[in-house]
């Protein structure tokens, strides 16, 4: 088991990294018996029993004089590498003379951040800055665009398994993916638009005319699109008064076609409540552009589709994120539409701020899924996985991690095809790595004329197939973190104070969890020094003390 001396500010973040590091742990108690006992405090309390101490801050402690360390120098953020990956740090940061036993370093100044020092009561690891701030930041703030790619809150998390590992320490863990999958992928839909038919003569149609006819020659001659994508967004231009008289079908309604595409995989559409509403930006009105011009009521048959199909409606929120009242009005219209009793939600153009969290619990919503960039792609969190948003009792985040309006777009990312194929592949590295959900989120009109990111769409789910993939809802992707998040670690005596996985949810119709037990003393020990055992949550799962631990 782990012990934690944490600063009393640092209490949640220290609770929510042990979510998404599932393992045993404990705020500190004096004469118990610990695997390893982390300080952020520079508190190692006399008579400790302990078979590894990691100290984590960027100030000089006490125990650094004992160690035989010296703090070299203290600064604000910059760039770790740790084994060959670079990562940013958002906090204080010291640096010590090289002991020889360094596993982390300053990127820049080549400078020593963590190191190990034997010694005869234990094994201690320094590590010049302060974890459970670097996950408070991480966690509520998020990175900026340029670390986007970076899944720092999971470098974090793999550094302290590693010095767990590298000590052989006895643990047992509970992966962020289920048994028998790399990660778990959401397909979402944001529906701003169901059909070109509602904007005749409005600016979205005058735009779309004149990036069909206008940009695409511009960028066929540039030879940055195709001739023949050119001709297909002529074509579509020149058949738009048909379109509006009904003689042509409207190429921006576009359920069929996601059906068509996900075939089952079961995707998440969010779902502007009210037709003309811009909504606000605080005080001031949001710009017009900004409202739907579809209504709910007159696409019910489709919703009702969809929900036939396996999808998910959720809420695509207009005000919900800055008024619990606002919030509850517009999952109220979802839950009318819909028949659902629950919610998640995603805000439209992504607005939030730091009190959105609370709005957004105080009306009832399941989940959130806002959290991700404009102008970039990956892991404003730092992770893929689901999180609990600081500040809110337990609303749950899905991050977005990929938008084609970010990738494509000429005033964001404006990448080519095989640049944002070569982002994602990226992404789908990191994520089958790290474990998480991979949420993307392809807009409802994306697959047709002018954006025409149909075939980028489904190359990139065959790029996912390569790996184990759940595919799954939005709500179901947040139900199985749920469950696992509901995991608890209890110490048993029924198996000489070994250690036993309770769960208080079990659901039969969500994947089974993956248990990975290092140094496992039972059972027979793979070359990789751990052994993954599926599990269902349905009986408690024990395990014995290891002759390591009893020593
Ligand atoms: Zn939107």
């Amino acid at each position: 088991m782990i012990g934690v001396i944490s600063k009393d500010c640092e209490i949640d973040a220290v609770k929510e990294f042990f979510e998404l590091f599932k393992t045993h742990w404990e705020p500190f108690v004096r004469n118990q018996d610990y695997e390893l006992v982390i300080t952020t405090t520079g508190e190692v309390p006399a008579g400790l029993n302990a078979r590894l101490v990691a100290v984590y801050g960027s100030r000089s402690f006490k125990i650094d004089h004992q160690l035989g360390l010296e703090v070299q120098t203290t600064s604000q953020g910059g760039r770790l590498e740790y084994d060959g990956t670079e990562f940013p740090l958002y906090g204080a940061k010291s640096t010590f003379q090289d002991t020889g036993t360094s596993f982390l370093l300053d990127k820049d100044a080549g400078e020593v951040v963590g190191c190990e020092v034997r010694k005869p009561e234990a094994c201690f690891v320094r590590v010049g800055y302060d974890l459970f701030q670097e996950i408070s930041v991480l966690l509520s703030k998020g990175q900026p665009p340029e670390y986007a790619s970076t899944p720092t809150t999971e470098m974090h998390i793999s550094i302290l398994r590693s010095i767990m590992t590298r000590a052989g320490l006895p643990f047992v863990e509970v992966l962020p993916a289920p048994s028998g999958y790399d990660f778990v992928a959401c397909l979402t839909h944001d529906v701003d638009f169901v059909g070109i038919r509602e904007h005749k003569f409005d600016w979205t149609m005058l735009g779309f005319l004149y990036r069909a006819l206008v940009v695409s020659f511009v960028m066929a001659v540039k030879g940055t699109l195709s001739w023949s994508r050119c001709w297909t967004n002529w074509q579509a231009a020149f058949s738009l008064p048909l379109v509006f008289v009904g003689l042509k079908d409207d190429f921006w309604l576009e359920f069929d076609r996601y059906m068509e595409i996900e075939k089952g995989l079961g995707s998440t559409f969010f779902f502007i409540p009210f037709k003309d509403e811009p909504g606000t930006l605080r005080s001031s009105p949001a710009p017009k552009r900004r409202a739907a011009k579809y209504d709910l009521g007159a696409i019910k048959g489709e919703i009702a589709e969809l929900l036939g199909n396996g999808c998910e409606v959720g809420l695509h929120g207009v005000d919900a994120w800055q008024d619990s009242e606002k919030a509850k009005r517009e999952r109220d219209r979802i839950c009318e539409v819909t028949g659902q009793a629950e919610v998640g939600v995603r805000m439209h153009w992504l607005y939030f701020d730091e009190e959105s969290p609370s709005a957004l619990e105080g009306a009832g919503l399941r989940y959130d899924s806002t959290l991700g960039y404009n102008d970039a792609v990956g892991f404003r969190a730092g992770t893929a996985q689901v999180f609990g948003i600081p500040s809110t009792k337990g609303l749950l985040e899905l991050p977005l991690c990929i938008q084609d309006t970010a990738l494509f777009y000429p005033d964001r990312m404006n990448l080519s095809e095989s640049d944002a194929m070569a982002s994602c592949r990226h992404l789908i590295r990191q994520v089958a790595k790290y474990g998480g959900v991979l949420t993307l989120n392809w807009h409802t009109r994306s697959l047709s004329p002018e954006r025409l990111w149909r075939e980028f769409y489904e190359r990139l789910i065959n790029e996912m197939h390569a790996s184990q993939v759940w595919f799954c809802t939005a709500g179901q992707a947040v139900n199985w973190f749920q469950s696992r998040r509901a995991l608890r670690f209890e110490s048993s005596p029924l198996v000489g104070q070994g250690l036993c996985v309770v769960s208080d949810i079990y659901a039969e119709t969500l994947p089974q969890f993956c248990i990975r037990v290092y140094q496992p003393a039972s059972l027979p020990l793979r070359e990789s020094g751990f052994v993954d055992i599926p599990w269902n949550g349905q009986t408690e799962l024990t395990f014995p003390r290891t002759q390591h631990s009893e020593a």
